[in-house]
């Protein structure tokens, strides 16, 4: 597929399809029995209440993710992405994609020159500040879960 014949609203509209079918058919949803690690999540301003379950093996990969919750189209997209992305990632990168995924689509960070990866499909909400915590949301929860913190992440 060549992005070069692609104009922005016909990316723009296979990146909504992409939200919108993670919304709709969620992967890795519901508690995982034998996770190690996990943390719950709330972003306030918008209700998007979630729980991120993880299994790391002794060597501290990740070998399975999940998560359960409500919330908008956004925020289960965001978590739906997040679970496919990290299983295989061991902590420390796990944590470095972490907090490059965060400084994306905050803006914080320029994409320019990086690959496109399906989480490409979430920066869009830069446009729009109040849904960029919903779609950050399930990525401060699974860095309270690598760190094994007590706390609720709060996107507050
Ligand atoms: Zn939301």
């Amino acid at each position: 597929m060549s992005m070069a014949v692609q104009d922005a609203a016909e990316l723009r509209a296979l990146y909504q399809e992409l939200i919108l079918d993670h919304a709709r058919h969620p992967r890795h949803y519901g508690k995982l029995e034998t996770a190690t690690h996990s943390a719950n999540g709330v972003n306030p301003l918008c209700g998007d209440k979630l729980k991120l379950y993880l299994k790391l093996d002794g060597d501290g990969s990740i070998v399975d993710a999940s998560f359960e919750g409500s919330g908008c189209a956004i925020s289960v997209a965001s978590a739906s992405l997040l679970t496919d992305r990290v299983i295989g990632l061991t902590k420390p990168d796990a944590l470095d994609t972490s907090a490059n995924i965060i400084a994306r689509l905050t803006g914080q960070e320029s994409i320019e020159g990086k690959p496109e990866d399906k989480l490409t499909a979430l920066e869009g909400v830069k446009e729009f500040p109040a849904r960029v915590k919903c779609a950050t949301l399930a990525w401060h929860a699974f860095t309270s879960a690598l760190n094994e913190s007590p706390e609720t992440a709060t996107t507050e």
